[in-house]
């Protein structure tokens, strides 16, 4: 037991917890990293802080400096949080789609939030151009004041979780991993353990679980951006090819939908007490389906992204997600009518 400074030095070295059921089914060890214990709440602290540090080494983000990014929520929350123990202000933009939780969590974390209609990427209103637009205009009238964070294109974010997530996976299975699955959203996640697993040992098995209405998975089995159908999931899935995601070295690629995902977690949360959102469901969809591609006796090892209080009013909302076609559990369906 330590003691941590400060925020920035609370984030990361998560457990490594044995997913019971997944285990079980597939006779593999099927384990999930707990990102959802981070200080902000999810995996993106990481990307927050390595940007962040990234930022302040090169000089782009000066003292008392203004940070911006366009988020799904997440990396706000930690740049908001991480960065405003450091001495930044933030101002965050954000798809209007995007859960209500993580809209309360980014301004109770001091951010000022700016929501934006959810257009495609090719729209010049898509909030990614909109946040770098607007660092630009601050930087006109006072130049160097703002940064943007440019998560899904700037590889600092990727080269983090190579030094960090990656790095923890394998010292904490002491190089017994045989495989590694999670979603894309910037693609950092994935690159950067993919590489610095493959790095320590060619063999390990690198995989995409993507959810539908993302264009990954056909990339990477067809060559083509190719998307079919939706998901409730939050903060994953791409119609680009980013930066972080370009180098990632992925062996294996599935489309999940909601029906296969959503079920896993309200399991895992009613057997083993873990409650974690939507994309954690379709990475644990993914080790279930790389662990019985692999078969009996190897290693697998995905990511728990983020909490599923952040989806409380989507996720274990029965109306919501009958709604969605998706099977409600009974004791979900009784927990709301005691
Ligand atoms: N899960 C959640 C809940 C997220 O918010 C994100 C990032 N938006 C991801 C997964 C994907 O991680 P990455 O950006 O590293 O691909």
């Amino acid at each position: 037991m330590t003691i941590r400074a400060d925020l920035s030095s609370a984030v990361g070295r998560t457990p490594l917890l044995r997913l019971r059921h997944a285990s079980a089914l597939t006779g593999c060890d099927v384990l999930g990293k707990a990102e959802f214990l981070n200080p902000g709440g999810s995996i993106k602290d990481r990307t927050a802080l390595g940007l962040i540090l990234d930022a302040e080494h090169t000089g782009a983000l000066r003292p008392g400096g203004v940070i911006v990014e366009g988020t799904a929520g997440n990396t706000g929350i930690g740049l908001a949080l991480i960065g405003g123990s450091r001495g930044y202000r933030s101002v965050i933009f954000m798809p209007d789609t995007q859960s209500r939780e993580k809209i309360d969590a980014l301004r109770v974390a001091g951010a000022q939030v700016r929501l934006v209609p959810a257009v495609p990427f090719k729209d010049p209103r898509h909030y990614v151009h909109i946040a770098r637009a607007y660092a630009e205009s601050l930087n006109e009238t006072s130049p160097g004041s703002a940064w943007f964070g440019n998560q899904f294109d700037n590889v600092a974010n990727r080269d983090w979780h190579e030094a960090t997530t990656g790095v923890e996976i394998w010292e904490q299975t002491e190089g017994r991993v045989d495989g590694f699955v999670c979603s894309s959203g910037t693609g950092g996640t994935l690159a950067g353990v993919g590489r610095a697993l493959k790095a320590r040992k060619p063999g390990v098995k690198i995989a995409l679980s993507d959810p539908t209405g993302s264009a990954l998975a056909s990339y990477i089995n067809r060559g083509e951006l190719l998307a079919e159908g939706n998901s409730i999931s939050e903060g994953i899935g791409s119609s680009r090819i980013t930066a972080n995601f370009e180098d990632a070295p992925i062996d294996l690629a599935w489309s999940i939908d909601d029906q296969e995902s959503v079920p896993l977690l309200h399991r895992l949360l009613r057997e083993e007490g873990w409650c974690v959102g939507g994309s954690s469901g379709v990475n644990l969809a993914g080790a279930i389906r790389l662990a019985q591609t692999l078969g009996p006796g190897h290693t697998i090892v995905t990511v728990l992204s983020d909490a599923g209080t952040r989806y409380q009013a989507k996720l274990f909302n029965p109306a919501f997600l009958r709604g969605k076609g998706i099977p409600v559990p009974d004791w979900l369906e009784q927990a709301f009518t005691g």
